[in-house]
């Protein structure tokens, strides 16, 4: 390791549970984050931290001022510009040895699994329930551990899916929700300091995977609620009759009419 290194992760290293071969693993290590938005931009901004050594970042939207109250990875002069460059240009600068695989379009199911395969964990930064189940599905069907999260108002959930060990999103919910049930941040809000939470402890999860260290909130949905102040984690199991992962499978390859919501009016 270089001796700028040696010092730019000393406080990782002397973690016990990291040490130096935790963060030659990091170094080696390739996340890829779906979306660079409200979960995107905390969860990002630690991995390039955590000395993550190449990040994938997909994302087809670009910056909107509407986004800046969480997105913290895009500065107010990049509104209008894409948010995968806004965002390579900011993790650029905070650390400038970083790979960074830029992907400037939505995740879908012709693309999912190849860009899965290419890194060792994959982080759910999206915003909606298509897009996560998505996530889901490409994560069991290639095998690559995936940290889903959602976040909404002033709280959020997190499940780290590992396939083969634990449970999907499909088996905590096997039915994609409706629109009427799912309503987003633009109709109901969030408080950027929620996905800031959520998107950290999804990077947190991502360093303990690719170390080793601890014990990964597999099986276990992590439940944040910061405006009572609770924080639960309740037991999933993995659903035997899941179409994803369970003993007869339905999904065997991804299509796209597996992620249309009911309630979405075509125009
Ligand atoms: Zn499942």
């Amino acid at each position: 390791m270089p001796q700028d290194n040696q010092i730019r992760y000393s406080r990782n290293i002397l973690v016990e549970e990291i040490g130096a071969a935790g963060q030659e693993k990091l170094s080696t290590s390739s996340v890829l984050v779906v979306g660079a938005g409200g979960l995107g931009s905390p969860a990002l901004y630690y991995l390039a931290a955590a000395g993550v050594g190449r990040l994938g970042i997909i994302d087809g939207d670009r910056v909107d001022a509407s986004n800046l109250n969480r997105q913290i990875l895009h500065p107010a002069g990049n509104v209008g510009s894409r948010k995968t460059a806004s965002a390579a240009g900011t993790l650029a600068a905070f650390r400038p040895d970083l790979a960074i695989d830029a992907y400037p379009e939505r995740l879908t199911a012709d693309n999912a699994c190849r860009l899965f395969d290419r890194y060792d964990a994959v982080i759910d930064g999206t915003d909606n329930f298509p897009a996560k189940y998505l996530c889901s599905d490409a994560a069991v069907l290639t095998g690559t551990p995936l940290v889903h999260a959602g976040v909404l108002r002033f709280g959020g959930q997190l499940l780290t899916i590992i396939p083969g060990k634990g449970p999907c999103l499909r088996c905590l919910l096997p039915d994609l929700p409706s629109v009427e049930d799912s309503p987003g941040s633009a109709r109901v809000g969030i408080v950027g300091a929620a996905a800031g939470i959520l998107g950290s402890w999804q990077a947190m999860e991502v360093v303990k995977l690719l170390t080793g260290a601890g014990d990964p909130l597999c099986g276990r949905l992590l439940t944040i609620d910061t405006i009572n102040g609770t924080v639960n984690v309740t037991p999933v199991p993995r659903n035997t009759t899941c179409p994803a992962c369970g003993d007869v499978r339905r999904i065997r390859v991804l299509s796209s009419s597996d992620y249309i919501q009911e309630g979405i009016c075509s125009e």
